[in-house]
């Protein structure tokens, strides 16, 4: 799977785009003036995993409480959320290391964006241009339908200013809560960016998922899609939950696209009327055991109609043998026969210890 080429963005810590890891960030739902608060979920997301954390900042008296948050967060690479007002984005820049505007509220006007991004280079911050579909400018959709192209060019001032000024710490974002639109609309626009010469990393998201199952399979279609295509540097799963909540989401999504491997990689057979052992209970103890073996892949299958084939992939495994007992595999060889089903685990972890 090819990725993208984008131009690597330094964020706090962490570089993103080019060769960088897939970094993934979330938001603070607490109030942002209230410092403790929020630098308690700062670092609950941080202990989940969390790259990156994004702040809310809607007014002057959130920018005070924004020092005080950067001072108790060290290290913690920290992004002011800003709309509407060119004052609260400058005067945030001293205490985050990106600091992310809608192009859609706020007025493009070239000098005033001109000394953003100049102020933004002198002190080596990032700013994203993050566009929602729900804010693109009336005149620009009643100029290009709802497409793309309104899309891109609601972009196209900022990346102007940005360029007349040779500041390139640029992240850029499009969101909507449509995930086909979501996902059409982004690959468009990164051919029109790429063809224009403006190879800037992408921050991934679906917006307004909601929550529960929907909201996850909302954020996994969406964001996989991208990633899949090789899109994406950065990525925010949304949920009308406790944002903690999307850190795993974000990590499982990454795993199963292949895009970042955190985990152990399980491949089970959904069972059926062939399955001869208890295969929920040898799977959930295997996971319990083998959880830290990132990047390791375990398999557990029913019987071989396709086990081999799958045990062929994996690096371990079993497969059903007859009732009640399973074979055991090392690296798509048959190492162990016929075990009883409640000496599996501990025979395979053996197994793993031994061939590893
Ligand atoms: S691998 Fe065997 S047990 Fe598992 S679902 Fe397929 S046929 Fe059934």
């Amino acid at each position: 799977m090819q990725r993208r080429v984008t131009r690597p963005v330094r964020i706090g810590n962490f570089m993103i785009g080019g060769n960088h890891p897939i970094r993934v960030q979330s938001m603070t739902n607490t109030p942002t003036e209230d410092v403790s608060a929020t630098v308690h979920q700062i670092h609950q997301l941080v202990d989940a995993g969390c790259e990156i954390v994004r702040i809310a900042v809607p007014n002057l008296n959130s920018v005070t409480a924004l020092a005080e948050i950067r001072k108790q967060s060290t290290n913690i690479p920290l992004v002011a959320d800003v709309h509407f007002s060119t004052t609260i984005a400058l005067a945030c820049l001293p205490f985050v290391d990106k600091v992310r505007i809608n192009p859609g509220n706020f007025h493009p006007n070239r000098d005033v964006l001109k000394k953003l991004f100049t102020r933004a280079k002198q002190e080596a911050k990032a700013i994203r241009l993050g566009a929602n579909w729900g804010s693109i400018d009336r005149m620009l959709l009643a100029q290009w339908g709802h497409s793309t192209e309104a899309v891109y060019q609601s972009f196209l001032p900022f990346l102007e200013a940005a360029h007349a000024v040779n500041f390139q710490n640029l992240v850029l974002s499009f969101k909507a809560s449509n995930v086909p639109m979501t996902v059409t609309i982004i690959r468009q626009l990164v051919e029109k960016l790429d063809a224009a010469g403006y190879n800037f990393p992408f921050h991934l998201g679906v917006t307004e998922a909601g929550n529960g199952a929907m909201g996850r399979i909302k954020g996994a279609i969406g964001i996989g899609s991208l990633l899949l295509d090789g899109i994406g540097d950065t990525l925010r799963v949304s949920l009308t939950e406790n944002p903690v909540q999307e850190i795993a989401v974000a990590y499982d999504i990454l795993q199963a696209t292949q895009r970042r491997i955190s985990q152990t990689e399980y491949i089970a057979c959904p069972s059926c009327s062939r399955t001869s052992f208890d295969i929920q209970r040898v799977l959930g103890e295997l996971k319990a055991q083998t959880a830290t073996l990132k990047g390791m892949k375990i398999a557990v299958m029913g019987c071989v109609v396709n086990g081999l084939g799958e045990l062929a992939d994996a690096d371990f495994g079993c497969v059903g043998a007859g009732l009640g007992h399973v074979n055991l595999y090392a690296h798509g060889r048959c190492v162990k026969t016929n075990i009883i089903e409640a000496d599996a685990v501990r025979e395979l972890l053996q197994i793993i210890v031994t061939h590893e």
